[in-house]
């Protein structure tokens, strides 16, 4: 028998395993693609996640309250979820929709259970762009129409067809457009275009659209839309907005796709954001939270809207039985820790406090948001973009251990989506932080 080599374990600093930020700078931009842009002028490695921490190379911790966009909404590597991924790791990590997999119908029947109205059917695929060019054809399938309808600050991910469905001109980077695609103003009453004040401008913006539609009521297949705009600045639309919207669809047969992507599995309170309008979707589609954490998307539709689509068209991650676990583990989670009611509560007082802010720094233009999606639209005196000020202040947040977003068509939205596991303690600590930075972002940046 071989003997044994004695290892020797020698300690060493942490920040001398790794590469570090000067070096994946370097790197990135070598060999990614420039799109690939980060945050933060002195950006930092992040190499451990624990809940709603985030630790970089030096062992610094951070409280994250942007969750990877919107994606760990029960803590980074939640021990629960990931216990269950390593054990389907462990045993089966990959075949296909070729073969039976038990977990996929399962989850699918779960998500039937879970989302509102009569969706009920499932066709699970890997990211959220994916999701949404399903729920597109989808539509076109039901309908034989080809157009879709889509807010003008909306966003819907990063393929050819969905960079078309987005209306945000910040992600617009494609040159040669290829999808009929109608944009309706988004309810973004802070800075509506028509100068309108809800509730007395009794949603012009409805009317606007009425008016396209009219133009070519033929023409659109689907109307797709985040029920609260995640990259375009956090906008809550009125509430009486897409019941009035749905009844104007419903009058032309055109389908409601509603993107979940970024407000769903209770982030803003309700496992699905358009509860909170008593909307029915045609189509929706989830990812990012799904799985907490691990690639994984669906497109789920009502029965009569998924029988169309009966020729073979397939992902082959679609039925990975390690992204199934992951989803499943999650809404077990979900199921029984009532994060929903932690959001709200949660939310609601990280709004108020916010609001209380905004009494003290005019800097803080409008403060929105539903459960723990909220948004802080910094502007300037004249009420143009306070970027440059956003810019200082978020990097103010990491210098300090808080990690927190921007969103917005102008980019100037502080944006707050952290985990839905944080306490009272941690939103105390960023206020706390979040002052300072106001306080010396309005000394002058
Ligand atoms: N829809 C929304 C609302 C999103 O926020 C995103 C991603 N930010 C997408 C779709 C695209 O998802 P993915 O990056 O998983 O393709």
């Amino acid at each position: 028998m071989p003997m044994q080599s004695k290892v020797c374990v020698k300690e060493e600093p942490l920040a001398a395993r790794y590469m570090g930020p000067e070096e994946i700078l370097r790197l990135k931009e070598r060999y990614l693609v420039p799109c690939v842009y980060h945050f933060y002028k002195k950006p930092m490695q992040l190499v451990r996640g624990d809940m709603q921490y985030l630790y970089d190379h030096t062992g610094k911790r951070y409280l994250d309250f942007f969750a990877g966009v919107s994606v760990a909404n029960l803590g980074h590597c939640n021990p629960e979820v990931t216990e269950r991924v390593v054990e389907q790791f462990r045993t089966l990590q990959h075949t296909t929709s070729i073969y039976l997999t038990q977990s996929v119908v399962e989850l699918a029947r779960r998500l039937a259970e879970i989302t509102p109205g009569r969706l009920q059917k499932t066709f699970f695929c890997a990211s959220g762009s994916e999701a949404n060019e399903g729920a597109a054809l989808l539509t076109q399938l039901f309908t034989r129409r080809k157009g879709f309808l889509a807010f003008s600050y909306g966003l819907h991910g990063h393929t050819k067809l969905t960079l078309d469905l987005t209306g945000l001109e910040f992600w617009k980077v494609d040159p040669f457009p290829c999808a009929d695609v109608g944009y309706i103003p988004s309810p973004y009453c802070y800075r509506c275009p028509r100068g309108a004040v809800y509730p007395s401008c009794n949603l012009e913006c409805v009317g606007e659209a009425e008016v396209l539609i009219k133009k070519d009521p033929e023409r659109y297949a689907a109307f797709i839309a985040e029920p609260i705009h995640g990259n375009g600045g956090i906008i809550v639309p009125p509430k009486e907005y897409f019941p009035r919207l749905k009844e104007l669809l419903e009058a032309h047969n055109i389908l409601f796709i509603a993107d979940e992507v970024q407000t769903g599995f209770c982030r803003t309170g309700k496992m699905f954001a358009i509860e909170h309008w008593g909307v029915e979707p045609d189509v929706m589609t989830v990812a990012k939270a799904l799985t907490n954490g691990f690639p994984g998307a669906a497109v789920i539709a009502r029965e009569e809207v998924a029988n169309v689509l009966t020729r073979p068209y397939a992902s082959t991650w679609g039925s990975n039985p390690v992204m199934a676990t992951a989803a499943m583990a999650t809404l077990d989670v979900l199921a029984t820790s009532r994060l929903e009611y932690w959001a709200t509560e949660l939310g609601s007082y990280l709004k108020g406090e916010l609001l209380l802010l905004k009494e003290k720094f005019p800097i803080m233009g409008d403060v929105r948001g539903m459960g723990l999606m909220i948004g802080v639209e910094l502007v300037k005196g004249d009420k143009s973009p306070a970027t440059v000020q956003l810019d200082f202040i978020l990097e103010y947040l990491k210098d300090r251990g808080i990690l927190a977003g921007r969103t917005g068509p102008g980019r100037n939205v502080l944006t707050f989506q952290p985990p839905l596991v944080i306490t009272r303690d941690d939103v105390q600590e960023m206020l706390e932080m979040l002052e300072e930075a106001l306080e010396s972002a309005q000394k002058g940046v």
